[in-house]
């Protein structure tokens, strides 16, 4: 019996509307044990509560912007976002947060200043980052730099860099790195990338709806298809899935400390 924790999953989206309980359903039988959900902005903050709601000790919620729905009017959305963490609140992180530079860099330095607010949360709340970063590694670096002796915690999610580039977010003692589904793509570097990274650094992820693994690259993602994923790592680090499973699951608890 494995205990998998998918720490990444969008199944709060209108992409699951219509048959979200076999979701949930496929996801328990394939062992997967918790579902951690990131949010993207002001929006989607009602249907992801209504999800912890209906599924208690299963699914658990994240508060945070995305760096792709920073926009201008980003400090007042912020202000808003910010009165859910006073008092007692179900949030396990600060999430997802990041710089995303990929398609379009007009907010670039918004993307920046709403981060830096959002980690500050996360420092003042104790809680650890869910972090995004695409084409904006020495950025996102820059900006950690002075929270380092803070302690900040979290995961760099989706990680598909280099092996300077793992060193450098892994110098961030409290943090793993996310490893979705990309790792089973054929022209993937990552295995050859993770030989080099120790386990007890990594924790698992879908980012459903999005970045299936083979079998199923270009349909909609969804958590039990985690399992693809957590068998090729079992193969890059020559383990049992089961003992990545429960490596992976211990890593994220580690981080996650809200989740019990
Ligand atoms: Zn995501």
């Amino acid at each position: 019996m494995m205990r998998i924790i998918d720490t990444h999953s969008h199944l709060y989206g209108n992409e699951f509307a219509d048959d979200l309980k076999n979701v949930v359903e496929r996801a328990r039988q394939q062992q997967v044990e918790k579902i951690f959900l990131p949010n993207i902005n002001e929006s989607t903050v009602e249907a992801m509560l209504s999800l912890c709601s209906r599924w208690p000790g299963f699914f658990y919620p994240m508060l945070g912007l995305h760096p792709t729905d920073v926009k201008d009017d980003y400090p007042a959305v912020l202000d808003r976002m910010q009165r859910r963490l006073v008092g007692p609140h179900p949030f396990i992180a600060i999430g997802e947060v990041g710089l995303d530079y990929y398609w379009d860099r007009s907010f670039y330095k918004e993307q920046q200043e709403a981060l830096i607010r959002q980690v500050e949360w996360a420092v003042s709340c104790g809680l650890p980052l869910m972090l995004h970063t695409r084409s904006a590694h020495r950025e996102m670096m820059n900006l950690l730099s002075p929270y380092k002796e803070k302690g900040i915690t979290g995961v760099f999610h989706s990680f598909g860099g280099s092996v300077d580039e793992a060193e450098d977010l892994l110098s961030f003692d409290g943090f793993m790195l996310g490893i979705n589904g990309v790792l089973t793509f054929k022209k993937s570097e990552l295995s050859e990338t993770l030989r080099h990274i120790p386990l007890d650094r990594v924790v698992v992820e879908t980012d459903a709806p999005y970045l299936s693994p083979v079998p199923f690259r270009g349909k909609r993602n969804e958590s039990s298809y985690i399992y693809y994923t957590l068998l090729k790592l079992a193969d890059v680090y020559k383990e049992s899935i089961e003992t990545v499973a429960e490596v992976t699951r211990a890593n994220a608890l580690r981080v996650f400390t809200k989740v019990r």
